[in-house]
């Protein structure tokens, strides 16, 4: 619980980003000190492990920075879900909301089999609304959602809640 305790202490809030009505989680902080990126490192591995995923799916872009070195770590694959147009070669692709707007995210057609067990990892879960678009796509690959885990997830935005049916049964880590 230490460990929690520094995590929260290298997270810090920025009002008004990147709008006026945001306040903005900043993870830079924990980013740049190796103890605390360590203790978040090892968190998420100790998940991945528990669940006996196969693969883990990092979403762009802080999912990248937080999901590659837990891979490493546990020992398992990383495969990145990136925004519309970045990969190359056959993707599936599904819209997701944002705030304002709408994005597209994809993952590489082959880049999960049937027999894997995916743990999607990203720093902060908002509405939910990438990791069920991600959670969709992991699924039209045929492999098996293990869980979702993220660093901070934002209660008051019920992101949790819209995930549930999507989840289907699969965990929801917040550390
Ligand atoms: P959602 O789709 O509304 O759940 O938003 C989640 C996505 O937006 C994640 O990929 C996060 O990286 C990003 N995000 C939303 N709010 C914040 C924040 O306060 N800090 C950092 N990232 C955020």
């Amino acid at each position: 619980e230490a460990a929690i305790a520094l995590l929260r202490e290298r997270i810090r809030d920025v009002p008004g980003h990147p709008n006026p009505d945001v306040v903005f989680k900043d993870i830079t902080p924990l980013l740049a000190d190796p103890v605390a990126f360590g203790h978040l490192v090892e968190l998420l591995a100790d998940v991945c492990v528990r669940l006996g995923a196969t693969k883990i799916v990092g979403v762009e872009a802080r999912g990248f920075i937080l999901g590659a070195p837990v891979a490493v770590r546990a020992r398992v694959g990383f495969v990145p879900a990136r925004k519309a147009g970045k990969l190359p070669g056959p993707v599936l692709s599904r819209p997701y909301d944002l705030a304002y707007g709408s994005g597209v995210i994809e993952l590489k057609d082959d880049a999960l089999a049937p027999h894997d067990r995916v743990l999607v990892i990203d720093d902060v879960l908002a509405s939910g609304g990438t990791a069920e678009a991600v959670l969709h796509l992991i699924r039209a690959t045929g492999a098996t959602v293990a869980g979702l885990a993220v660093l901070l997830e934002l209660g008051f935005l019920d992101g949790r809640a819209r995930l549930e049916p999507t989840l289907a049964g699969a965990a929801l880590h917040a550390l």
